[in-house]
Protein backbone atom coordinates (compact mmCIF):
# COMPACT_ATOMS: atom_id res chain seq x y z
CA UNK A 1 0.00 0.00 0.00
CA UNK A 2 1.11 3.28 -1.11
CA UNK A 3 2.24 6.50 1.84
CA UNK A 4 0.85 9.33 1.18
CA UNK A 5 2.18 12.15 3.27
CA UNK A 6 -0.55 15.49 2.66
CA UNK A 7 1.21 18.73 3.82
CA UNK A 8 -1.01 21.68 5.05
CA UNK A 9 0.75 24.60 6.35
CA UNK A 10 -1.61 26.73 8.92
CA UNK A 11 -1.27 30.43 10.00
CA UNK A 12 -3.68 31.41 12.74
CA UNK A 13 -5.81 28.73 11.45
CA UNK A 14 -7.30 27.75 15.10
CA UNK A 15 -11.11 28.30 13.61
CA UNK A 16 -10.84 26.21 10.71
CA UNK A 17 -7.55 23.35 11.80
CA UNK A 18 -10.08 20.73 13.76
CA UNK A 19 -13.06 21.03 10.92
CA UNK A 20 -10.47 20.42 8.29
CA UNK A 21 -8.76 17.58 9.44
CA UNK A 22 -12.41 16.39 10.28
CA UNK A 23 -13.01 16.66 6.76
CA UNK A 24 -9.52 15.10 5.70
CA UNK A 25 -10.25 12.42 8.21
CA UNK A 26 -13.69 11.51 6.40
CA UNK A 27 -12.68 11.94 2.56
CA UNK A 28 -9.58 10.06 2.95
CA UNK A 29 -9.32 7.98 5.87
CA UNK A 30 -11.68 5.15 5.03
CA UNK A 31 -9.45 4.75 1.68
CA UNK A 32 -8.33 1.00 1.33
CA UNK A 33 -5.76 2.11 -1.30
CA UNK A 34 -3.31 4.57 0.60
CA UNK A 35 -1.84 4.89 4.05
CA UNK A 36 -1.77 8.75 5.27
CA UNK A 37 0.12 10.81 6.88
CA UNK A 38 -1.13 14.52 7.60
CA UNK A 39 2.17 16.60 8.08
CA UNK A 40 0.58 20.27 9.84
CA UNK A 41 2.92 22.89 9.61
CA UNK A 42 2.52 25.78 12.41
CA UNK A 43 3.80 28.89 11.06
CA UNK A 44 4.38 30.67 14.20
CA UNK A 45 0.53 30.76 14.63
CA UNK A 46 -0.52 33.16 18.04
CA UNK A 47 -3.91 32.03 17.97
CA UNK A 48 -3.40 28.44 19.40
CA UNK A 49 -3.68 26.80 16.10
CA UNK A 50 -0.54 24.58 17.41
CA UNK A 51 -2.06 23.20 20.66
CA UNK A 52 -5.23 22.32 18.63
CA UNK A 53 -2.98 20.19 16.55
CA UNK A 54 -1.21 18.62 19.69
CA UNK A 55 -4.84 17.69 20.70
CA UNK A 56 -5.63 16.47 17.24
CA UNK A 57 -2.32 14.24 17.29
CA UNK A 58 -3.60 12.76 20.71
CA UNK A 59 -6.52 10.86 19.10
CA UNK A 60 -4.95 10.38 15.43
CA UNK A 61 -1.34 9.47 15.21
CA UNK A 62 -1.04 9.47 11.73
CA UNK A 63 -1.57 13.45 12.49
CA UNK A 64 2.44 15.34 12.63
CA UNK A 65 3.45 18.17 13.19
CA UNK A 66 6.22 20.84 12.61
CA UNK A 67 5.86 24.28 14.41
CA UNK A 68 7.90 27.17 13.30
CA UNK A 69 9.93 29.79 15.73
CA UNK A 70 8.16 32.14 14.21
CA UNK A 71 6.29 33.28 11.08
CA UNK A 72 8.45 32.07 8.03
CA UNK A 73 5.49 32.51 5.13
CA UNK A 74 3.63 29.97 3.66
CA UNK A 75 6.30 28.85 0.92
CA UNK A 76 9.11 28.21 3.73
CA UNK A 77 5.84 26.29 5.70
CA UNK A 78 5.35 24.02 2.42
CA UNK A 79 8.87 23.12 2.17
CA UNK A 80 8.80 22.32 5.93
CA UNK A 81 6.16 20.20 4.95
CA UNK A 82 7.62 18.51 1.80
CA UNK A 83 11.36 18.48 3.97
CA UNK A 84 9.82 16.29 6.40
CA UNK A 85 7.20 14.62 4.14
CA UNK A 86 7.95 10.65 3.64
CA UNK A 87 5.38 9.57 1.39
CA UNK A 88 5.38 8.08 -1.86
CA UNK A 89 3.38 10.82 -2.39
CA UNK A 90 3.35 14.24 -1.09
CA UNK A 91 -0.04 16.06 -1.37
CA UNK A 92 -0.30 20.37 -0.61
CA UNK A 93 -3.13 22.10 0.41
CA UNK A 94 -4.64 25.01 2.25
CA UNK A 95 -5.37 24.37 5.60
CA UNK A 96 -9.23 26.45 4.97
CA UNK A 97 -10.84 23.57 3.25
CA UNK A 98 -10.36 25.54 -0.04
CA UNK A 99 -8.73 22.73 -1.63
CA UNK A 100 -11.48 19.85 -1.52
CA UNK A 101 -10.09 16.57 0.17
CA UNK A 102 -12.18 14.68 -2.58
CA UNK A 103 -10.75 15.95 -5.59
CA UNK A 104 -7.30 15.24 -3.60
CA UNK A 105 -8.65 11.46 -4.01
CA UNK A 106 -9.17 11.99 -7.80
CA UNK A 107 -5.38 13.78 -8.30
CA UNK A 108 -4.21 10.24 -6.48
CA UNK A 109 -5.69 8.13 -8.86
CA UNK A 110 -3.59 10.19 -11.46
CA UNK A 111 -0.64 10.17 -9.67
CA UNK A 112 -1.01 5.99 -9.77
CA UNK A 113 -1.76 6.25 -13.63
CA UNK A 114 1.74 7.43 -14.13
CA UNK A 115 2.03 11.22 -13.65
CA UNK A 116 4.88 12.71 -11.13
CA UNK A 117 2.75 16.00 -10.64
CA UNK A 118 -0.95 16.61 -10.73
CA UNK A 119 -1.66 20.11 -10.02
CA UNK A 120 -5.19 21.77 -9.59
CA UNK A 121 -6.01 24.24 -11.56
CA UNK A 122 -8.46 26.48 -10.29
CA UNK A 123 -11.60 26.37 -12.38
CA UNK A 124 -13.14 28.91 -10.91
CA UNK A 125 -12.47 31.50 -7.65
CA UNK A 126 -14.78 32.20 -4.96
CA UNK A 127 -13.40 35.58 -4.29
CA UNK A 128 -13.60 39.14 -5.06
CA UNK A 129 -13.86 40.61 -8.74
CA UNK A 130 -10.73 42.16 -8.12
CA UNK A 131 -8.88 40.08 -6.84
CA UNK A 132 -9.70 37.40 -9.30
CA UNK A 133 -8.49 39.95 -11.88
CA UNK A 134 -5.25 40.39 -10.45
CA UNK A 135 -4.51 36.49 -10.42
CA UNK A 136 -5.72 36.17 -13.63
CA UNK A 137 -3.64 39.10 -14.53
CA UNK A 138 -0.63 37.84 -12.76
CA UNK A 139 -0.55 34.28 -14.46
CA UNK A 140 -0.95 35.70 -18.09
CA UNK A 141 2.07 37.92 -17.43
CA UNK A 142 3.74 35.43 -15.47
CA UNK A 143 3.38 32.76 -18.45
CA UNK A 144 4.53 35.23 -20.79
CA UNK A 145 8.15 35.98 -19.17
CA UNK A 146 9.02 33.11 -17.21
CA UNK A 147 11.50 30.89 -18.90
CA UNK A 148 10.32 27.98 -18.13
CA UNK A 149 6.70 26.41 -19.09
CA UNK A 150 4.39 27.41 -15.95
CA UNK A 151 0.62 26.30 -15.45
CA UNK A 152 -1.99 29.02 -15.93
CA UNK A 153 -4.24 29.24 -12.61
CA UNK A 154 -2.38 26.72 -10.68
CA UNK A 155 -1.68 27.37 -7.10
CA UNK A 156 0.42 24.93 -4.40
CA UNK A 157 -2.67 22.43 -4.33
CA UNK A 158 -1.04 19.25 -6.12
CA UNK A 159 0.26 15.89 -5.83
CA UNK A 160 3.87 14.94 -6.63
CA UNK A 161 5.33 12.11 -6.59
CA UNK A 162 8.59 11.27 -4.39
CA UNK A 163 11.24 11.66 -6.74
CA UNK A 164 9.32 15.58 -7.67
CA UNK A 165 9.65 16.10 -3.68
CA UNK A 166 13.15 15.13 -3.67
CA UNK A 167 14.43 17.41 -6.40
CA UNK A 168 12.26 19.75 -4.13
CA UNK A 169 14.51 19.33 -1.75
CA UNK A 170 17.65 19.17 -3.18
CA UNK A 171 17.47 22.47 -4.62
CA UNK A 172 19.04 25.23 -3.22
CA UNK A 173 17.62 28.42 -3.83
CA UNK A 174 15.93 30.45 -0.50
CA UNK A 175 13.44 32.18 -2.51
CA UNK A 176 10.54 29.41 -2.70
CA UNK A 177 8.21 29.96 -5.40
CA UNK A 178 6.80 26.25 -5.25
CA UNK A 179 4.62 26.48 -8.31
CA UNK A 180 7.84 27.87 -9.83
CA UNK A 181 10.49 25.12 -8.62
CA UNK A 182 7.56 22.46 -9.18
CA UNK A 183 7.16 23.22 -12.98
CA UNK A 184 10.60 23.62 -13.76
CA UNK A 185 11.56 19.91 -12.05
CA UNK A 186 9.72 18.58 -14.93
CA UNK A 187 8.37 14.68 -15.02
CA UNK A 188 5.14 13.81 -16.55
CA UNK A 189 2.85 16.72 -15.39
CA UNK A 190 -0.74 17.58 -15.72
CA UNK A 191 -3.35 19.84 -14.48
CA UNK A 192 -6.70 18.54 -13.04
CA UNK A 193 -9.69 20.97 -12.80
CA UNK A 194 -11.63 21.75 -9.95
CA UNK A 195 -13.78 24.36 -8.34
CA UNK A 196 -11.88 26.66 -5.69
CA UNK A 197 -14.57 26.74 -2.71
CA UNK A 198 -14.88 29.67 -0.68
CA UNK A 199 -12.51 29.50 2.82
CA UNK A 200 -14.60 27.60 5.84
CA UNK A 201 -13.90 29.95 8.27
CA UNK A 202 -11.20 32.86 9.45
CA UNK A 203 -9.93 35.56 7.54
CA UNK A 204 -7.37 35.14 4.52
CA UNK A 205 -3.79 34.72 5.45
CA UNK A 206 -2.19 36.61 2.40
CA UNK A 207 -3.05 40.14 2.59
CA UNK A 208 -2.70 41.99 -0.81
CA UNK A 209 0.80 43.13 -0.24
CA UNK A 210 1.90 39.80 0.34
CA UNK A 211 0.23 38.25 -2.87
CA UNK A 212 1.65 41.12 -4.80
CA UNK A 213 5.24 40.26 -3.40
CA UNK A 214 4.53 36.38 -3.96
CA UNK A 215 4.05 37.12 -7.48
CA UNK A 216 6.93 39.19 -8.23
CA UNK A 217 8.67 36.03 -6.90
CA UNK A 218 6.98 34.19 -9.77
CA UNK A 219 8.66 36.48 -12.38
CA UNK A 220 11.82 37.83 -10.89
CA UNK A 221 12.88 34.46 -9.45
CA UNK A 222 11.38 32.57 -12.98
CA UNK A 223 12.61 36.03 -15.63
CA UNK A 224 14.97 37.62 -16.53
CA UNK A 225 12.89 39.65 -19.26
CA UNK A 226 12.42 42.27 -17.08
CA UNK A 227 16.37 43.24 -16.92
CA UNK A 228 16.39 42.81 -20.48
CA UNK A 229 13.25 45.48 -20.52
CA UNK A 230 15.93 47.56 -19.26
CA UNK A 231 18.11 47.44 -22.21
CA UNK A 232 15.28 47.68 -24.53
CA UNK A 233 14.17 50.25 -22.90
CA UNK A 234 17.23 52.40 -22.69
CA UNK A 235 17.33 51.50 -26.44
CA UNK A 236 14.70 52.76 -27.63
CA UNK A 237 15.12 55.76 -25.61
CA UNK A 238 18.37 56.76 -26.73
CA UNK A 239 17.32 56.10 -30.70
CA UNK A 240 14.65 58.32 -29.75
CA UNK A 241 17.04 61.04 -28.89
CA UNK A 242 19.51 61.01 -31.14
CA UNK A 243 16.47 61.02 -33.61
CA UNK A 244 15.51 64.10 -32.04
CA UNK A 245 19.10 65.63 -31.43
CA UNK A 246 19.59 65.17 -35.62
CA UNK A 247 15.54 67.03 -36.12
CA UNK A 248 16.64 69.71 -34.09
CA UNK A 249 19.80 69.99 -35.81
CA UNK A 250 18.07 70.19 -39.05
CA UNK A 251 15.94 72.60 -37.63
CA UNK A 252 18.09 74.94 -36.50
CA UNK A 253 20.22 74.51 -39.81
CA UNK A 254 17.68 75.13 -42.19
CA UNK A 255 15.13 77.15 -40.01
CA UNK A 256 12.33 75.45 -40.61
CA UNK A 257 9.18 76.46 -38.31
CA UNK A 258 7.79 74.20 -36.09
CA UNK A 259 4.42 75.06 -34.65
CA UNK A 260 5.27 78.36 -35.44
CA UNK A 261 8.50 78.03 -33.96
CA UNK A 262 12.29 78.01 -34.82
CA UNK A 263 14.79 76.80 -32.28
CA UNK A 264 16.14 80.52 -31.75
CA UNK A 265 12.66 81.66 -30.26
CA UNK A 266 11.61 77.97 -28.82
CA UNK A 267 10.83 78.94 -25.11
CA UNK A 268 12.19 74.98 -24.72
CA UNK A 269 10.28 74.80 -21.23
CA UNK A 270 7.92 72.02 -21.87
CA UNK A 271 10.31 70.20 -23.87
CA UNK A 272 12.87 70.23 -21.56
CA UNK A 273 10.43 69.24 -18.64
CA UNK A 274 8.92 66.23 -20.50
CA UNK A 275 12.58 64.78 -21.40
CA UNK A 276 13.15 64.90 -17.90
CA UNK A 277 10.38 63.90 -16.82
CA UNK A 278 10.37 60.97 -19.48
CA UNK A 279 14.09 60.32 -18.72
CA UNK A 280 14.38 59.84 -14.91
CA UNK A 281 11.25 57.79 -15.17
CA UNK A 282 12.55 54.94 -17.13
CA UNK A 283 15.88 55.79 -14.91
CA UNK A 284 14.37 55.16 -11.78
CA UNK A 285 12.31 51.72 -13.00
CA UNK A 286 15.12 50.50 -14.64
CA UNK A 287 17.26 51.03 -11.41
CA UNK A 288 14.51 49.36 -9.24
CA UNK A 289 14.26 46.39 -11.07
CA UNK A 290 18.08 45.85 -11.16
CA UNK A 291 17.52 46.40 -7.15
CA UNK A 292 15.09 43.27 -7.66
CA UNK A 293 17.59 41.70 -8.52
CA UNK A 294 20.25 42.21 -6.19
CA UNK A 295 17.94 42.34 -3.19
CA UNK A 296 17.17 38.35 -4.53
CA UNK A 297 20.87 37.67 -4.81
CA UNK A 298 21.55 39.67 -1.50
CA UNK A 299 18.67 36.96 0.20
CA UNK A 300 19.95 33.78 -1.51
CA UNK A 301 23.91 34.75 -0.31
CA UNK A 302 23.22 35.11 2.73
CA UNK A 303 22.52 31.47 2.81
CA UNK A 304 20.38 30.93 6.06
CA UNK A 305 17.82 28.03 6.36
CA UNK A 306 14.33 28.96 4.68
CA UNK A 307 12.87 28.75 8.53
CA UNK A 308 13.36 27.31 11.69
CA UNK A 309 11.48 24.74 13.73
CA UNK A 310 10.95 25.15 17.24
CA UNK A 311 9.39 21.62 17.57
CA UNK A 312 8.41 18.22 15.78
CA UNK A 313 6.03 16.12 16.84
CA UNK A 314 5.79 12.67 15.50
CA UNK A 315 8.63 13.53 13.29
CA UNK A 316 12.44 12.10 13.73
CA UNK A 317 14.41 15.04 14.12
CA UNK A 318 15.92 15.99 11.16
CA UNK A 319 19.31 17.95 9.94
CA UNK A 320 18.35 21.46 9.20
CA UNK A 321 18.43 21.73 5.47
CA UNK A 322 22.06 22.15 4.24
CA UNK A 323 21.19 23.41 1.27
CA UNK A 324 24.88 23.05 -0.23
CA UNK A 325 28.00 21.75 0.79
CA UNK A 326 30.74 24.30 2.08
CA UNK A 327 33.49 22.52 -0.01
CA UNK A 328 32.48 21.54 -3.03
CA UNK A 329 29.38 23.82 -3.73
CA UNK A 330 27.23 20.96 -5.04
CA UNK A 331 24.12 20.83 -4.15
CA UNK A 332 23.22 18.35 -1.48
CA UNK A 333 20.28 16.42 -0.43
CA UNK A 334 19.85 16.33 3.68
CA UNK A 335 19.71 12.71 4.85
CA UNK A 336 16.73 11.93 6.81
CA UNK A 337 15.92 8.51 8.40
CA UNK A 338 13.38 6.78 6.59
CA UNK A 339 11.14 5.81 9.29
CA UNK A 340 8.43 7.18 11.35
CA UNK A 341 8.76 7.41 15.00
CA UNK A 342 5.58 8.59 16.77
N1 LIG B 1 -0.31 30.43 5.48
C1 LIG B 1 0.88 30.15 6.14
N2 LIG B 1 1.70 31.20 6.47
C2 LIG B 1 1.41 32.50 6.16
C3 LIG B 1 0.22 32.76 5.44
C4 LIG B 1 -0.62 31.70 5.13
O1 LIG B 1 1.18 29.01 6.44
O2 LIG B 1 2.20 33.38 6.48
C5 LIG B 1 -1.20 29.32 5.13
C6 LIG B 1 -2.64 29.48 5.57
O3 LIG B 1 -2.84 29.02 6.87
C7 LIG B 1 -3.37 28.65 4.52
C8 LIG B 1 -2.52 28.79 3.28
O4 LIG B 1 -1.24 29.24 3.72
O5 LIG B 1 -3.41 27.29 4.88
C9 LIG B 1 -3.09 29.76 2.28
O6 LIG B 1 -3.41 30.97 2.92
P1 LIG B 1 -4.77 31.75 2.67
O7 LIG B 1 -5.92 30.80 2.73
O8 LIG B 1 -4.81 32.92 3.57
O9 LIG B 1 -4.51 32.24 1.19
P2 LIG B 1 -5.55 32.29 -0.02
O10 LIG B 1 -6.22 30.95 -0.07
O11 LIG B 1 -6.47 33.40 0.30
O12 LIG B 1 -4.68 32.55 -1.21
MG1 LIG C 1 -7.14 29.99 1.43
Amino acid sequence: MNTVSIVVPCYNESEVIAATHGELDRCLGASPDFNFEFIYVDDGSRDGTASILRDIRKRDPRVKLVRFSRNFGHQAAVSAGIDHAFGDAVAIMDADLQDPPQVLLEMLQKWREGFEVVYGVRRNRKESLFKRACYRLFYRIWQRMADIEVPVDSGDFCVMDRQVADVLRSLPENGRFLRGLRAWAGFRQCGHPYERAARHAGEPKYSFVRLVRLAASGIFNFSDVPLRFISLAGFVTSALAIMGGILLLLQRLFNIHIFGYTPQDMPGYTSVFLALQFFSGIQLLSLGIIGEYVARMYGEIKRRPVYVVAERLGLPSVRQQIRTDEHDQTPTVSERPRVASN
